[in-house]
């Protein structure tokens, strides 16, 4: 299935909290999961018990929608993090956690993950002194992830990166000259989402 591009709102009300998709608009009022908490559709409201299959499914497209990624995407990280040593769903998410746009987006240089997404696609960051587009780039302990000498004159820029923060202790963050370093391998302690990963690895390993 290809990436969501409906209403992102509505994503937030089907998995019944908040994912923070649209950066700033989530912390007003306005945000609908406040007023409409509840799955959208003819049969939102009559939300039934989820059966052990279902929990699983709603945990995977959860992390799916965080992380703004595809169902072929989502399946080519659990096979990868599989291999990987160590507890797999942790695995998963600490991969993810060192994709490009998202390292973007926890510096505090973008509002949200799908801004990040764009900002990167855009050409506006560097790894190690290359221009890196790719969202999906997935970043090492080193590396150093910078705005684009040229991007750095764009006042939008300037703008998020004052009004915002580095939420990581993963990545130290220079915000005068626009850049950070990762300086250790994020950990499942590090990643403030609420998610259950063990139900995803369940329903992979079915
Ligand atoms: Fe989700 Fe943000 Fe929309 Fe609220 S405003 S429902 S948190 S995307």
């Amino acid at each position: 299935m290809a990436r969501h591009t409906g209403p992102v709102c509505k994503q937030c009300r089907r998995e019944g909290l908040k994912l923070f998709l649209k950066g700033d608009k989530c912390y007003i009022d306005k945000c609908p999961i406040n007023s409409r908490n509840f799955a959208p559709g003819q049969h939102g409201q009559s939300r039934k018990k989820l059966t052990e299959y279902g929990l699983q499914l709603r945990e995977k497209q959860k992390v799916k929608r965080f992380y703004g990624i595809s169902e072929s995407q989502m399946a080519k990280y659990f096979h990868m993090a599989d291999k990987m040593k160590g507890i797999t769903g942790e695995n998963l998410l600490t991969t993810l956690e060192t994709r490009l746009d998202n390292v973007v987006y926890r510096m505090g240089f973008a509002n949200s993950r799908a801004e990040a997404r764009q900002l990167v696609v855009h050409g506006h960051f560097t790894v190690n002194g290359k221009k890196v587009d790719i969202p999906s780039y997935l970043c090492s302990n080193g590396d150093e992830i910078a705005v684009k000498a040229k991007s750095q004159e764009n006042g939008k820029f300037k703008v998020v990166i004052e009004n915002s923060g580095n939420t990581v202790n993963w990545v130290n963050v220079n915000q005068e000259d626009m850049k950070g370093t990762i300086v250790a391998d994020p950990t499942r302690e590090d990643i403030d989402l609420p998610i259950e990963e063990h139900l995803i690895v369940e329903l992979y390993s079915k």
